[in-house]
Parts: structure tokens; sequence; C-alpha cells
């Protein structure tokens, strides 16, 4: 599909150029053709379920050998994520010369990958859209399959945002920037979000959209998903208000006993005053796959996967344009 309409969308421009250059000034060519080129590139501007698919099964193949912090697999899973981010053409971020943020954490060399899509009003104010591409590797003995694949958790969430870079860079409506990060060393308790953390001036960052384990249908139905902390801020709210008359719905967490909000790596934003939240749709209570090596990619729902990202996309669009901005959240 991508193939045939790009060059279609050429095309059109050349042809509607070529129409308008016999009764044009050329100021008004060149606003004709910026025109034109804004509606192609509005049009182009979907989650593509075929790249979704492509994402998630290489992120969860057998190949990244369980994304752990410091082996082969994890630089793999690494390359494959900076190759993306460079093929959108997502900036680097601050001081950063590429979009890996390296450290060190108990003796193990480590990297957030963060790319930057520069606001186009309001450069200054941060939108994070994030997920953790590390998971638990493999395990060191026994017989048949001993790679964690992570494919929900979480590559599902890195797709989200590989899915969300590429959409938002296509659709040019970001009058904010937007940080796409994906953080090492979450299993090893949000240590990659604690180190991205220290280095930012939180004042900065307007809103966090985390994407964990969202690939399978949740307990509150088809086209659903929840969302972490909803009372600690109105960004849920926000995202309530976006989706009505989309067919999809978001709901508060359902399982508040399990402290959600404080496992994932929108935390470590959270704590430090960002409305930062992590979206979901597992039924993470009854899910036999997690934290097993069963979570493979075969085992999710690829129509779940992308409709949660599409309903993030079009959830978060005023807060991405400028428009609404949450509340703060104050931990206890
Ligand atoms: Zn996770």
């Amino acid at each position: 599909m991508k193939k045939i309409l790009y060059p279609l969308a050429l095309v059109s421009v050349v042809f509607l150029v070529s129409c308008k250059q016999t009764k044009s000034s050329n100021n008004q060519l060149t606003m004709n053709i910026e025109e034109v080129v804004e509606k192609n590139e509005n049009k182009e501007a979907v989650i593509d379920s075929v790249m979704v698919k492509k994402h998630l099964y290489t992120l969860a193949s057998d190949e990244m050998e369980g994304r752990k912090p410091g082996t082969e697999g994890m630089e793999k899973a690494t390359q494959y994520i900076e190759n993306e981010y460079k093929r959108i053409g997502l900036k680097t971020f601050d001081t950063l010369t590429t979009y890996r943020q390296n450290f060190e954490y108990k003796g193990i060399k480590m990297s957030n990958i963060i790319g930057l899509l520069e606001g186009k009003s309001k450069k200054d104010e941060f939108i994070i859209v994030s997920a953790h591409h590390d998971h638990l590797g493999m395990k060191e003995d026994g017989e048949g399959d001993r790679i964690f694949n992570g494919a929900n958790d979480d590559a599902s969430g890195v797709t989200g945002v590989l899915s969300l870079a590429e959409y938002y860079a296509k659709k040019g409506v970001n009058e904010r920037s937007i940080l796409f990060v994906c953080f090492t060393a979450e299993e090893m308790g949000l240590v990659g979000s604690e180190y991205f953390g220290k280095g930012i001036d939180a004042d900065k960052f307007v809103a966090g959209i985390n994407l964990e384990l969202i690939g399978k249908e949740p307990k509150t139905g088809p086209k659903t998903a929840w969302l972490t902390g909803f009372d600690k801020s109105d960004f849920g709210r926000i995202i309530q208000k976006n989706l009505e008359g989309s067919g999809y719905q978001l709901f508060p967490d359902p399982y508040p006993k399990f402290q959600l909000f404080l496992r994932s790596d929108n935390a470590s934003l959270a704590r430090l005053g960002v409305p930062s939240h992590t979206f979901s749709t597992t039924p993470i209570d009854i899910d036999t796959d997690y934290h097993k090596v069963t979570d493979e990619a075969e085992t999710l729902n690829m129509t779940v996967l992308t409709e949660t990202v599409k309903a993030v996309a079009r959830g978060t669009q005023s807060i991405i344009e400028g428009k609404d901005t949450p509340t703060r959240v104050k931990m206890e």
C-alpha cells in the first residue's frame, strides 16, 4: 500500500503544480505546493497494521534473546530501534549526539534510546511517549524454549512508540515537542527511566504517555484500554473526551491492588510531578504468559495492538497540539 501511495502523492503534486503554474505567481505557487504536500502528509499519517506487525515480530524474535541489558540480543534490538528513529527522521535530544543515552548500572553498560520530534511552536514543552525495550533475557539452562521473548512485555509498547513516532512525524500537528523514549532496565527496577528523570527539568514535561502490555484483550472488553493512576491527574479524562465517538473507550485501571501506577516507567516521571500514566490492555490477573517464556508474538492479538495504538494517537492529540494541558501529579 505504502509503496503505491507515495508515488501517487508525488504525481499529484507535480500535476497540481503544473496546472497552477500558468496563472499563479511564484509566491502562490510555493504556497500551493506546501498545501498539497501537507495534505498528502496527512493522508499518509496512519497507524499501519503491516508496520505494527513487523515491529512486534522483529523485537520479540528469538534473535533478540530476550533483550537483557548488556547482551548481544539487546544490542540488536537497540540498533533496530535506532534505525527506525533515523528512517522516521527523529532528531537527537538536548546535548546527546546519538539516540543513545548511555550509562552504567551494576557494572552493565546500558542505554535509553531517545528520539525527538521538535514542536512547531512550543519547542520547550515536552510530551514523552515511552515503553521499555528490555526484558528478562534467557534461562541459563533447561530443556526446550529458554528465551523470554517479552512480546507483550514490552515489545508491544515499543511497537506503539515506533508507530506513533512515524504517525506524528507525518501528521505534523505537534505544536509541542515529542520525545520518543525506549527505556532500558525497567525489569531491573525502573532503572532507565529513573536515570532519565534525573537529567531533565520536569517542569518542561507536560505529559507522559507510557505503553505496557497492549497486545491482549482486556477484561473491560474489545476496543478498550485502561490507564494506571487515573485519578492522579485529569490526563485520563482528556483522553476519554478525545475518544468520544470513536467507538474506543478508556477505563481506570481495574487492578488498583496491584499498584501498577508505581510499577512501570511512568512512575519515575510521576514522582517528579509529571502527569505520566501507563496505558495497558492485558488481563494481568489471569495472563499465563506474563514473565514466562511463552510471552511470544503469536499469543498477541494484532487487532487489539493496532486499535490501541490508534486510540492512543487520537486520545492524546489535543495534548500534542497544545490545546489541553493535564494537571500535575501529586504523589502521597
Ligand atoms: Zn513491562
